[in-house]
């Protein structure tokens, strides 16, 4: 089921949620849209250039599915491309806007569609602005705009099922947070016994899907950070645990190096999907550089959760994969044990 970003009662984007995708019969879809939304959201139409009518719209504000209104987009990450379409260079969250290889018209594209009810919004294309570098071409009448005083409109009865309203005591829920922490072979190994972890993905962050790969990111100067991917049940760990662990796992004081391993793919970094992750970094830090433990200040950075590129299919588990490789044996293997040493309550029975 998609994991969305809803908004409450309060006007407040909240989640990731757990929700049912939404389908309707291609009747009740023509009954709800007008012949120009059907037309494009359900027939996967294209607009024509400079005639949609949220092309110029300057006001600050939130971009909603037309179809369902999951929210998409917001004026903040909104550009002039010139090319006759609304553009953004950022989704408002990871998985309300969905992405699909579209190879329709003799051409290789991504289609982008609603994470909710699968209508066609556009495409997405890795040619626009900073810091994303993707332009994500929309059709005005896949969108529906709300002003930013009024987002208690866009209110969804599903956001109050949000982790931070749930009883700690439900699990079953499942989160991601993304940490760079040094080499990804070590911080994989380190979290991967956790108990409520159900899944550690090595991966880069923070450049584009170009330099997405390790010879490239190697370099040092991709702008990626060699990351992981922790898939978590929130009613089982926190992220506040997971945090404790991510920086007594690696020293947050060092500035674009871990130990031998130098470069700024191996920077201290965390990559919020949401304010709500942003705002618990940002106290632990403040925590952490008040409580006297390092000498130095810490260094780790706060980055938005763009995009995350697996890494290549041989990096996964490396360590358990490898483990007489010397790098494995010297580093990673160490890192993980020593955490278990200082942690034993979090991991589950040595497997
Ligand atoms: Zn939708």
């Amino acid at each position: 089921m998609p994991q969305l970003h809803l908004f409450n009662h309060q006007g407040e984007l909240v989640g990731p949620v757990t929700v049912p995708a939404l389908e309707l019969t291609e009747d009740e879809w023509r009954a709800r849209l007008t012949p120009e939304q059907f037309r494009i959201l359900r027939a996967h139409g294209t607009e024509r250039a400079f005639c949609g009518t949220l092309l110029d719209n300057k006001t600050p504000g939130v971009y909603a599915c037309a179809g369902c209104r999951l929210p998409l987009f917001t004026s903040d990450s909104k550009f002039h491309s010139g090319t006759g379409w609304p553009s953004f260079f950022q989704a408002i969250a990871p998985g309300n806007v969905a992405e699909r290889a579209d190879g329709s018209f003799g051409m290789v594209r991504v289609e982008i569609l609603c994470g909710r009810c699968g209508g066609h919004l556009g495409h997405v294309f890795d040619d626009g602005p900073r810091p994303t570098g993707l332009r994500y071409c929309l059709n005005s009448e896949s969108l529906d705009f709300t002003p930013a005083d009024r987002t208690a409109d866009l209110a969804d009865p599903a956001a109050e099922l949000t982790p931070a309203a749930a009883s700690p005591q439900v699990t079953g829920q499942s989160a991601q947070a993304v940490f760079a922490g040094g080499c990804f072979w070590c911080t994989e190994a380190a979290f991967e016994q956790l108990v409520g972890v159900s899944d550690v993905e090595s991966g880069y962050c923070g450049g584009s899907k170009g330099t997405a790969n390790y010879k490239a990111v190697c370099g040092g100067d991709t702008q990626h950070a060699e990351v992981i991917r922790i898939t978590y049940d929130p009613g089982v760990i926190s992220l506040d645990t997971l945090l404790n662990l991510f920086f007594d796992a690696h020293d947050p004081t060092q500035l674009n190096r871990q130990g031998n391993d130098v470069g700024t793919q191996y920077r201290s970094a965390v990559f919020y999907a949401d304010s709500t992750q942003k705002a618990a970094v940002e106290a632990k830090i403040a925590t952490l550089n008040a409580s006297g433990k390092y000498r130095k200040p810490i260094v780790t950075t706060l980055e938005p959760l763009t995009a995350f590129y697996p890494a290549e299919a041989y990096h996964q588990d490396y360590a358990r994969h490898n483990p007489t490789q010397p790098y494995i044996q010297g580093h990673a293997i160490p890192k993980a044990c020593q955490l278990r040493a200082r942690h034993p309550e979090l991991f589950s029975p040595q497997g």
